[in-house]
């Protein structure tokens, strides 16, 4: 890793000043599918590292020495665009999908891949995978439905891990952690190290209110020490992290998410020992003046949040 040195330094300038970087190498548009507009947006990230954005959550593409990587594979139809994405940067094949977490908008793209795709997730979003049942704070319309049960099974995770899971060797190891509940109960964080780069998925999605997720394990109270952990296993290890549907974040601003959201649920437990209730806190809870850049609450989630809060401490 003798030349990534100078690189390092390079990229992360550019991200430091201009909060995201523009290598932009190429955008796609979806080819068979006329008027949908599937294009994959391609950022490099390191010389073997991409972060192609659109159409759900953020990938994250690593191109070792025997085939690619990909983190998280996006909505429904748009695995097929990210694969010709992929397909632009390297000739070598996928040999392995990450699962960061269980939602539609991360592992639809799965059933897109070939079949002989080695699927990795954390165990309990392998289950939740399984059943696919929709985050409560998002009105489904229409009956549910299972892409994998629509796909006999293709694209569910066959390797799972609990605490971590090393894969490959050398400048090609890819290393998933688990620190707790958060935005599921499977939020798995994919690290880099040769690169020092991390995939933080959903528990870090930007800043702003995070969509806890309680249908699948998500947690308002634990959220915050899980991005603890987070940030003190990996915060000195990697430069910077691939959030879940945001720009690339450094160490310090995942000890700020951390840090508001430990704020976020102390605030509700004070409010509710005050006797308030969730509909007066979320009348009134703002984001604290410190917190800058965060995005305004979308009403729903917060007062879901609260209301999350308020379950977790009875
Ligand atoms: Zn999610």
């Amino acid at each position: 890793m003798k030349r990534s040195g100078m690189t390092r330094i390079a990229v992360l300038g550019t991200l430091v000043g201009i909060g995201l970087l523009t290598m932009t190498v190429a955008a796609f548009q979806r080819s068979g599918a006329p008027g949908r507009g599937n294009i994959v947006d391609v950022q490099r990230l390191r010389s073997n590292l991409y972060l192609m954005r659109g159409g759900g959550g953020n990938s994250a593409v690593f191109v070792t020495t025997t085939g690619v990587v990909v983190v998280d594979t996006k909505n429904p139809g748009w695995g097929a665009p990210l694969l010709e994405a992929i397909k632009s940067i390297t000739d070598k094949p996928v040999t392995t999908i990450i699962n960061t977490h269980t939602h539609g908008d991360h592992v639809s793209g799965n059933v897109e891949f070939p079949a002989n795709v080695e699927v990795i997730a954390h165990a309990n979003t392998a289950e939740n995978m399984k059943a696919m049942r929709p985050p409560a704070t998002i009105p489904q319309t229409g009956p549910p439905t299972n892409i994998f049960n629509q796909n006999g099974g293709v694209g569910l995770p066959k390797r799972t891990f609990t605490d971590t899971l090393t894969i490959g060797t050398g400048a090609d190891r890819v290393v998933l952690r688990y620190f707790g509940r958060g935005h599921t109960n499977g939020d798995a964080w994919v690290v880099f190290p040769a690169l020092r780069f991390a995939h933080a998925g959903d528990i870090f999605s930007g800043k702003n209110i995070p969509l806890l997720d309680s249908n699948n394990g998500g947690s308002a109270v634990e959220i915050g020490a899980s991005l603890d952990k987070g940030f003190l296993a990996l915060g000195t290890q990697v430069d910077a992290f691939i959030t879940g549907h945001s720009d690339v974040m450094m160490p310090a601003d995942l000890k700020e998410y951390a840090q508001f959201n430990k704020d976020f649920a102390n605030d509700v437990i004070a409010a509710k020992k005050a006797g308030k209730t969730v509909d007066e806190i979320a009348a009134t809870w703002k984001i604290p003046a410190k917190y800058v850049g965060y995005a305004d609450p979308i009403p729903e989630r917060l007062r879901g949040n609260i209301e999350l809060v308020f379950n977790e401490t009875k």
